[in-house]
């Protein structure tokens, strides 16, 4: 492998999609998704082993411009149910920011830490 560009999160994402499509392909019993599922697993392949290490790293970087706000919706969300009995998740209606506030207190005045609007907020 040396000289190669080995694997990443693209790749991960790539054998995933792949084997999700063989799965409804073999539901629904439509073989050109079958294909599709072989041309992702090819294209993972061909990514691990190219020497051609800055298009690799290009296509990566294009892949996280997409990857790391759908990972950071599912981060906020995964934590908001695990403090729900704690804290109320809700968003600024000025700028929609993810804001959070202690349960119990009744009707509060927020102020957003990122653009300063005043709301009140039921918690
Ligand atoms: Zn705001």
């Amino acid at each position: 492998m040396y000289g190669r560009y080995g694997s990443d999160t693209l790749n991960l994402a790539l054998l995933i999609a792949g084997l999700v499509i063989a799965f409804i392909a073999q539901l629904v019993r439509f073989w050109p998704l079958t294909l599709i599922s072989y041309a992702l697993y090819i294209y993972a392949i061909f990514r691990m082993m190219s020497r051609n290490v800055q298009a690799r790293q290009k296509e990566y970087y294009s892949f996280l411009k997409v990857w790391t706000p759908v990972q950071k919706w599912f981060r906020i969300r995964k934590t908001a149910f695990r403090e729900r009995k704690q804290y109320k998740y809700f968003k600024c209606p000025g700028c929609h920011q993810q804001l959070r506030a202690p349960r119990g207190r009744g009707k509060i005045l927020v102020t957003c830490q990122r653009c300063h609007k005043q709301f009140n907020q039921k918690t």
